[in-house]
C-alpha cells in the first residue's frame, strides 16, 4: 500500500513538472548560418509553435559549419530536458556516409519528433552568367571545363548532395566552395564571386524573382507552381532524367528527453503544420508541408533510415568523405 502511494506520488510530481513545460524559452538549433533556407524554417516554425508551447518563445540559434554536423552534435550532446531542440534536414542522413568519425550516432542520440517540410532545390547562377537558361548554361558549363566554381554548405549539406549529383549527371567537375550554410555562399553567388548554387526554394525564391541570381532549374521531378519558380523547368525534363532532389526538414531532441515531452512538442508541431499562416509563409517559398504519417517521430525516424540506405551508395561512389 505504502509503495503504491509512493509511486503514484512519484507519477504526479512528473506529471506536474512536465504540465509545467516550456516554463522558459525553447532554443531551436538550425545547423546552419542565419538568413539561410533552413533557419527560414526553423523561424516560420518557431513562431507558430510557439502558440502551441505556452506561449514560450522558440529561440533560434544558428550553429553552422561542416555541413550541419557540428549544430547536430551540440543538440546530440545537451540536456535531454526539452529546452534544446535541433531543425535539420536531409544532411542527417547523408552524413554518416561522408563522414568517417561522426562525433554522434544518427539514429541513436536524437528523440524523432517528426518531419516538418519538403522543399525543392533551384539551380542558380550569378547575375553575369551570360547563360540564360538551361540549354545556354549546358554549352557554358561544357566550354568552361575545370574553371567553374560551385558554391555549397559543406560536406553533407542539401547545397553538397545536389551538387554532387549535378556534376554526376554532367559528368563535369567543378571546384566546390563551402560556406557556413548557404546564405553566405548566396551573397557570394549575387556579388559574383562564385558562379553556381543549388539551393532551397525558401533561399532562393525571392533571389530569382528579384532578378538578383538567375534560375535555371528545380530540382524535383514535378515543377514547382509558386509564381516566382513556375518558369523554371525540371532538370528532368532538361536531359537530365530522373533527377529528383527535394529536401526533408525533421525536428530533433536530444536522446533520453522525456516522453511526456517529446509527446508535447509532437502535439504542438502537428498543430503547427496545420496552421494557415505557417502554411501560407512556407508554400509561398515552394516548400510542402507533411501531411501524412511522418508527422510522426517513429515513422520519421524509419523515413530516416531508409535515406540512409538511399543515398550512402551514391555518396560513397563519388568517393567523397571527411574526417
Ligand atoms: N540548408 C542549408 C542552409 O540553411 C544549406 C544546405 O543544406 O545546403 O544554409
Amino acid at each position: 500500500m505504502k509503495r503504491l502511494m509512493f509511486a503514484a506520488c512519484a507519477a504526479m510530481a512528473a506529471a506536474t513538472a512536465f504540465a509545467a513545460y516550456p516554463d522558459k524559452p525553447v532554443t531551436l538549433v538550425v545547423p546552419f548560418a542565419a538568413g539561410g533556407p533552413t533557419d527560414k524554417v526553423a523561424r516560420d516554425l518557431g513562431e507558430v509553435l510557439r502558440k502551441h508551447l505556452n506561449g514560450q518563445t522558440v529561440v533560434i540559434e544558428n550553429v553552422g559549419g561542416a555541413g550541419g554536423t557540428l549544430g547536430a552534435t551540440k543538440v546530440a550532446r545537451s540536456a535531454p530536458d526539452g529546452y534544446t531542440l535541433l531543425l535539420h534536414h536531409i544532411g542527417l542522413a547523408t552524413a554518416p556516409a561522408l563522414y568517417r568519425n561522426l562525433p554522434y550516432k544518427t539514429l541513436d542520440d536524437f528523440e524523432y519528433l517528426g518531419m516538418v517540410v519538403d522543399v525543392p532545390m533551384t539551380l542558380i547562377g550569378r547575375p553575369t552568367l551570360p547563360a540564360n537558361n538551361f540549354a545556354e548554361l549546358r554549352k557554358w558549363i561544357d566550354a568552361h571545363k575545370g574553371k567553374i566554381n560551385l558554391a555549397n554548405a559543406g560536406l553533407g549539406a542539401a547545397s553538397h548532395l545536389c551538387g554532387l549529383l549535378f556534376q554526376q549527371a554532367l559528368a563535369a567537375d567543378m571546384t566546390t566552395v563551402p560556406y557556413k550554410g548557404t546564405a553566405p555562399a548566396m551573397t557570394d553567388l549575387m556579388g559574383g564571386q562564385v558562379d553556381l548554387l543549388c539551393d532551397q526554394t525558401t533561399n532562393t525564391s525571392v533571389q530569382i524573382e528579384s532578378g538578383k541570381v538567375k534560375g535555371y532549374a528545380v530540382t524535383t521531378l514535378k515543377p514547382v507552381t509558386t509564381p516566382a519558380l513556375a518558369k523554371l523547368p525540371t532538370l528532368d525534363s532538361q536531359g537530365l532524367k530522373g533527377f529528383n532532389v527535394s529536401i526533408w526538414h525533421g525536428l530533433y531532441a536530444p536522446k533520453g528527453t522525456p516522453k511526456a515531452i517529446t509527446e508535447q512538442i509532437n502535439a504542438a508541431l502537428r498543430a503547427a503544420l496545420k496552421d494557415p499562416e505557417f502554411i501560407r509563409r512556407v508554400e509561398a517559398q515552394g516548400a510542402v508541408v507533411i501531411t501524412d504519417a511522418r508527422q510522426g517521430g517513429a515513422e520519421h525516424k524509419k523515413f530516416v533510415e531508409a535515406e540512409i540506405a538511399k543515398w550512402g551508395p551514391a555518396i560513397k561512389a563519388a568517393g567523397q568523405y571527411a574526417d
